[in-house]
């Protein structure tokens, strides 16, 4: 479902090359539950808005569900992403002019899908948000946003959901409650989940993870275990 091979990220900068991720490679199978963890600053954001064609590596491949996403347009991208990607920021980044409700709808409304509204309805239930429909996102608290993110990410049904931080800055109980629903996410429909996290008990619920420091992979959990 996702191959990452020599993945290179630098930017220019006063004449300087800022090269935040060197030649990072893994391969996820379909299904896979996986993490990357690492200091702030390590590149973890980078590497997870290559690997959903957010943005254009400096070098290297990434392959989606066998689609290779170098050489594609950002309109190509986009299309790519909406057909196959979730996606959670670490930010939220919801429509501020569109409702709960509204937002979990725009993916859905993109792809043309049918009964978008009684869908996206049946998602916040399941974020225990049913009653916040109607609300704007400044009308709700981090947490409820973070829980619409995740209703948003989910409603194309993606084969693939990248979530950076998803329970950052949630308290306990919400976290178990989005934690939960990632994982049911996965075991229900198959959905690939790859995590960024700097919660190490989250991160530990996955089958595998690495550790990322100055760009580059330090650690991985699946090669610790076959050496
Ligand atoms: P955090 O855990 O704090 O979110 P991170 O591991 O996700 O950090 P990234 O956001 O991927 O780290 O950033 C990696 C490095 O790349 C940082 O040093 C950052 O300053 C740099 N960086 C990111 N975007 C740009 C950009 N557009 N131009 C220049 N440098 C950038």
């Amino acid at each position: 479902i996702l191959r990452v091979q020599d993945l290179t990220k630098s930017y220019q900068s006063g004449g300087r090359t800022l090269t935040v991720l060197e030649a990072v490679s893994f391969e996820l199978q379909p299904g896979d539950t996986f993490s990357i963890v690492g200091p702030s600053g390590s590149g973890k954001t980078t590497l997870l808005g290559l690997c959903a064609g957010l943005d254009r590596a400096s070098s290297g491949s990434v392959y989606l569900n066998d689609i290779c996403l170098d050489n594609l347009t950002e309109d190509q991208r986009a299309a790519v992403r909406n057909e196959h990607v979730g996606f959670i920021f670490q930010n939220f980044q919801l429509l501020p002019t569109l409702t709960a409700l509204e937002n979990v709808m725009v993916p859905m409304e993109l792809r043309g899908a049918k009964n978008a509204r009684a869908y996206a309805q049946e998602l916040l239930e399941r974020v225990g948000l049913g009653q916040r429909g109607h609300h704007y996102p400044t009308q709700l608290s981090g947490g409820e946003q973070q829980r619409v993110s995740l209703a948003r990410a989910f409603s194309n049904r993606p084969k693939i959901l990248f979530a950076d931080e998803p329970t950052g800055n949630l308290d306990d109980e919400t976290s178990i409650k989005v934690e939960n629903l990632l994982f049911e996410l996965n075991r229900e429909n198959g959905t690939t989940l790859v995590l960024v996290t700097h919660d190490l008990e989250l991160a530990a619920k996955t089958q595998r993870i690495i550790l990322i420091k100055g760009g580059k992979v330090i650690a991985d959990s699946i090669s610790a275990i076959i050496s």
